[in-house]
């Protein structure tokens, strides 16, 4: 834990951490110290993590990085944090991030831009990805030993793919909701990200429970991710869709893919051709669905219940209050998904997007389900179009450049599968390259074990 504060008092370049909490955390090591002398050690005991804005932590400043949460500091505890103490993980801190989750760069954060550990070969900044940009930072630097992330569209998957870290979105489900402030809440979902598929599996197994206060949370019973943790997948069957092969994808990109499921090979696996059909309608649907979802989630945000309130005006009514609080609170980029979502939510328009879009998302969840109907155990592909890219990149791009770089990560988010992002080799600059593995629902096990094959 002191050697983490130390290295999180030394990273200002990075901007990973967003608020420290240095007494919290050496409460709860000396707290994690009694119970390792008293033999009382749990699988995260005296572990320190941070943990991405976007969970509540009870006193702790909780603003999932919006301006118009400025203030906020949550009565209650999430259960995934609170699945985390009870464990005996330690707090080191807020994590930075895109401001709701909403973007692949950490770029749209109230707090400024996160920033990669890795560089260009000519000393270029790039950008962590997004939107758990933070917590990929961290852990890559060594400022923590695990963070928590969210995968609503790739979050989780996207910065660990661009700093060589683990990240693991669980099925829909696995993970509890309570706390974590919404985005799009059927694609929601958190998970560890780790520097190795073990710490990963060690993790998830602490974040995951059954919550009565989250509808959606799963009453399946969490095994102990790792004891499966047996290397053999000798026998399993590995998908490669077809339909991820998309044009002008990098040699580089290409070639790391086969080495992957030369791996798997390797190992004692079957590598089999698959089909996805509807892959190409996911980014659409996605890109429905997430602002529809966040435009009714963001309603709460008045100026009455939470954190930020303009100042009026002379004259000024709860109209104006409600304007001005949102205008200034809220962002560029959740600004353009609000609009986009109470478009296609409107009722001129409802049928034409919002609802077309949920027959498309049940068109990609079937194709998925005759994949594993038809005995593929899980699906290998990339995790991203390419590298980490240079900070700022996007800045002039037009808002869809950005949203091209989830191609690969929302398919299984729209079907609430399981996926796992693995560092497996480098570009030319030696920046982190990865691959994904997409499993089914609630085999978090197996998909961790077929992990630990390509790390
Ligand atoms: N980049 C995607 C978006 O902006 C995914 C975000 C996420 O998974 N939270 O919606």
């Amino acid at each position: 834990t002191e050697a983490c504060l130390a290295a999180i008092s030394a990273s200002g370049r990075l901007n990973a951490f967003v608020h420290e909490t240095p007494d919290m955390a050496r409460a709860m090591a000396a707290e994690a110290d009694r119970r390792i002398a008293a033999g009382e050690a749990l699988p995260m005991t005296g572990i320190p993590v941070g943990i991405k804005d976007v969970f509540c932590v009870k006193g702790v400043p909780s603003q999932a990085a919006s301006r118009i949460l400025s203030g906020f500091r949550p009565e209650y505890e999430s259960t995934v944090t609170q699945n985390l103490w009870n464990a005996g993980a330690v707090m080191l801190g807020k994590l930075n991030q895109d401001e709701f989750a909403m973007g692949s760069t950490n770029e749209t954060s109230c707090y400024g831009r996160a920033v990669n550990p890795w560089k260009g070969t000519d000393g270029t900044e790039l950008t962590p990805g997004g939107s758990s940009g933070g917590s990929a930072a961290a852990v890559a630097a060594d400022l923590c030993l695990g963070a928590t992330g969210t995968d609503t569209g790739g979050s989780i998957r996207q910065p660990a793919a661009f700093t060589g870290t683990v990240g693991l979105r669980p099925t829909y489900g696995r993970v509890s909701r309570w706390g974590v402030i919404a985005y799009a809440s059927s694609l929601d979902q958190a998970g560890p990200m780790t520097k190795s598929v073990r710490d990963a599996a060690i993790m998830l197994g602490a974040m995951a429970s059954v919550d009565p206060q989250d509808s959606t949370s799963a009453d399946i019973p969490v095994p102990d991710y790792e004891a499966l943790l047996t290397g053999d997948i000798r026998g399993k069957k590995i998908g490669i869709p077809r339909e991820y092969r998309v044009d002008g994808m990098p040699d580089e990109i290409d070639a790391l893919w086969r080495k992957g499921a030369e791996m798997l090979r390797d190992a004692g696996a079957e590598i089999v051709d698959i089909s996805l059909p509807h892959t190409k309608y996911a980014l659409p649907a996605y890109y429905v669905i997430a602002p529809a979802e966040a435009s009714s989630n963001l309603a709460r945000y008045d100026g009455v219940r939470y954190g930020h309130r303009a100042r009026l005006g002379q004259g000024d009514g709860i109209t104006e209050m409600y304007e001005k609080t949102r205008a200034e609170g809220f962002g560029p980029e959740v600004r353009r998904r609000i609009i986009i979502g109470t478009y296609v939510l409107s009722a001129g328009f409802y049928d034409a997007y919002y609802n077309r879009a949920r027959k498309v998302r049940s068109l990609i969840k079937g194709d998925f389900d005759a994949a594993f109907g038809a005995g593929v155990d899980a699906i290998l592909a990339p995790t991203t179009p390419s590298a980490a890219f240079p900070l700022g990149a996007m800045d002039a791009a037009d808002p869809v450049q950005m949203y091209l770089q989830d191609v690969f990560t929302v398919t299984l988010n729209l079907a609430g599968l399981p996926g796992i992002a693995v560092p497996v080799g480098q570009d030319g600059q030696g920046l982190p390259l990865g691959l994904q593995l997409i499993g089914r629902p609630f085999e978090e096990g197996d998909l961790l074990n077929q992990a630990l094959v390509l790390e």
